[in-house]
């Protein structure tokens, strides 16, 4: 099966990638692991920035500004500059595909107060912005040169004299592998929140698959040490209670009912404040029961449900649980701001890539237009270098039977380990010693930890033995993936000696530019991961070819 471009991924990156590649009339295969409404982009609540200056005066350099000093040193101003600039253009152009935005009497989008942002700026449909988006992108996919394809765990990149030639694939229904050739191939698999799980509002299978892919084909990944924090996950199931819920006036409380933090900080800020005081003893609240229901009702619907539905609170009347949770992944491949890896062909957009767009720390908001804004650039280059080829690539077979030899192990042998229970550990492991406050002794720990289920994870069998529609075989692959990039991520996090944005040491507590204002790189050699930093600014004219 050969195409023009490849989109890996059905969430916004990669649905704005398809339909940017459609557009410049590239034939298209968009693949992706579940079904296309699923992803991380579909929960999405509380909006995405783009300065309209709909409620007060704003402007993209308004923008820029907040965005580089949530960033805490490390934005790489290029890259946010091209999403900021960008942002009143992608949010129109999402209202006209049928995002439809909230909006006043006039016709004009509204906007909401979000954390670290010094305007009213981010735009939304209730507080079900990420799912109303996703709609009107796949629905506008209809009658484009756009073929999608569901339920296909992507696997390795295939590779031809160090140019991108497709990807290989675990078919989840059968079990077996199949391969996609291309001429250009864009990567957007979304973060690796999910390898906090027990501790993140990310589903289970957000554990950075393609990051593995592209580590194992020799890329580098970028900033991975900076994990975000969400301050506001339901105190049970972590769940998110969005920046929504605070954009429209809601308190952060301790269990006296006192407000101890401002609630619009920056994200980092804010989780600190309520880890430091659920320490003392005591739960956190979130509490909006001085905000009229009507508001509620219409603003933050789903908040009411899920507060109702996961803690049997009744947000009108009573306080609700939170905890802060693992939420959003800085880190990713490394990039430059046109999307381009360091193989020909090969490009990658939205939460799997890192551009420095974010540097140390997400602005609320900033991410849904990072992966419109990126995925389209992503889908321009593709189909742009895709044109440019004159046939299609041989693929490297090599990767491919190492692929069904992974397959193959996980078949064979005696079940042992239960891979849910050793996702827990994992996620509880990760949460303790890689999370909110680090130290180099937990940091150690949780090095040889990870690199422990690393093995566990290498030589773990299914129980079901047949091919056919066994769901145990993707599960244990995401398994491998979440250890693996768990481990680069203690790895860079141990590494940088010093607190910046979303890493916070107890250990050096303070950021240190002379040292430290420099970018993160984890790369693999056979079975290891080394670590080393790279200037800020080198990556915009990035140089191919890497694999060794
Ligand atoms: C609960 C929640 C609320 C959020 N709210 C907001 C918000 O209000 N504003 C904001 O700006 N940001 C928000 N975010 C962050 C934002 O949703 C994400 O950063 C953004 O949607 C990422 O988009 P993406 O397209 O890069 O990845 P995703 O939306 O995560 O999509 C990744 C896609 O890749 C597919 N995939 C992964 N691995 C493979 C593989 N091996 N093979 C094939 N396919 C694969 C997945 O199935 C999925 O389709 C929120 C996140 C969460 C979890």
């Amino acid at each position: 099966m050969l195409y023009d471009v490849i989109v890996v991924g059905s969430g916004i990156a990669g649905l704005a990638a398809a339909i940017r590649a459609g557009e410049n009339y590239a034939n298209v295969l968009l693949l992706t692991k579940n079904m296309p409404l699923r992803s991380n982009s579909s929960m999405a609540a509380g909006g995405i920035n783009a300065s309209f200056a709909n409620m007060e005066p704003d402007d993209y350099r308004a923008h820029l500004a907040d965005t580089i000093k949530g960033g805490d040193g490390l934005v790489e101003e290029r890259s946010a500059a091209t999403l900021t600039k960008n942002g009143v253009d992608v949010v129109s152009w999402l209202d006209g595909l049928g995002a439809n935005f909230d909006k006043d009497e006039n016709g004009k989008i509204l906007q909401r107060a979000f954390g670290g942002a010094g305007k009213k700026r981010t735009c939304f449909v209730a507080d079900k912005t990420g799912g109303a988006i996703v709609q009107a992108m796949i629905m506008s996919l209809k009658g484009k040169n756009i073929k999608v394809v569901s339920d296909y765990c992507v696997m390795s990149l295939l590779v031809d004299e160090e140019r991108a030639a497709g990807v290989s694939a675990l078919n989840k229904k059968t079990c077996q592998i199949e391969l996609f050739g291309a001429k250009s191939v864009v990567f957007a698999g979304g973060g690796y929140g999910g390898v906090y799980f027990g501790h993140t509002s990310n589903p289970l299978d957000s554990v950075g698959d393609l990051l593995s892919v592209a580590l194992r084909a020799g890329l580098g990944l970028r900033d991975m040490e900076f994990m975000q924090f969400h301050p506001t996950g339901l105190w049970h199931s972590g769940s998110l209670v969005s920046e929504a819920v605070r954009g429209e006036g809601g308190y952060i409380v301790n269990a006296k009912g006192d407000r101890f933090t401002n609630e619009l900080a920056t994200r980092d800020v804010l989780s600190r404040a309520i880890a430091r005081e659920m320490e003392q003893g005591g739960g956190v609240y979130i509490d909006v029961r001085h905000i009229e229901p009507e508001i509620l009702e219409k603003r933050v619907p789903s908040f009411i449900r899920a507060a109702m539905s996961q803690e049997g609170k009744d947000v009108t009347k009573e306080l609700v649980p939170i905890k802060p949770v693992a939420h959003y992944s800085m880190g990713g491949i490394a990039v430059n701001e046109k999307c381009e890896t360091q193989i020909k062909g090969l490009y990658a957009a939205g939460e799997c890539a890192c551009n420095g767009t974010h540097g140390a720390n997400r602005l609320g908001g900033n991410s849904l237009l990072e992966a419109a804004v990126f995925g389209r650039i992503a889908g321009e280059e593709a189909s742009a270098y895709a044109k440019k080829q004159t046939g299609y690539l041989k693929a490297d077979l090599t990767i491919v039977a190492k692929d069904e030899k992974r397959i193959e192990n996980i078949l064979k042998g005696e079940a042992g380990a239960n891979p849910r229970a050793v996702r827990k550990s994992l996620g509880d492991a990760m949460y303790k010693n890689v999370g909110l406050f680090r130290t180099e002794e937990g940091l150690m720990r949780g090095y040889e930890y990870t690199g422990y289920l690393k093995g566990v994870a290498g030589m773990m069998s299914a129980m079901e033995k047949k091919r056919e529609g066994n769901f145990e075989v993707p599960f244990i692959l995401e398994l491998q993936n979440a250890a693996l990039i768990a481990e680069a991520t203690v790895l860079a996090a141990l590494k940088r000696e010093e607190s910046r944005g979303a890493h916070f040491r107890d250990d050096f507590g303070v950021r240190d530019d002379n040292r430290f204002k420099a970018h993160s790189i984890v790369k693999m050699d056979g079975m290891r991961l080394f670590h080393r930093f790279e200037e800020r600014g080198v990556f915009a004219a990035i140089k191919h070819f890497i694999r060794r």
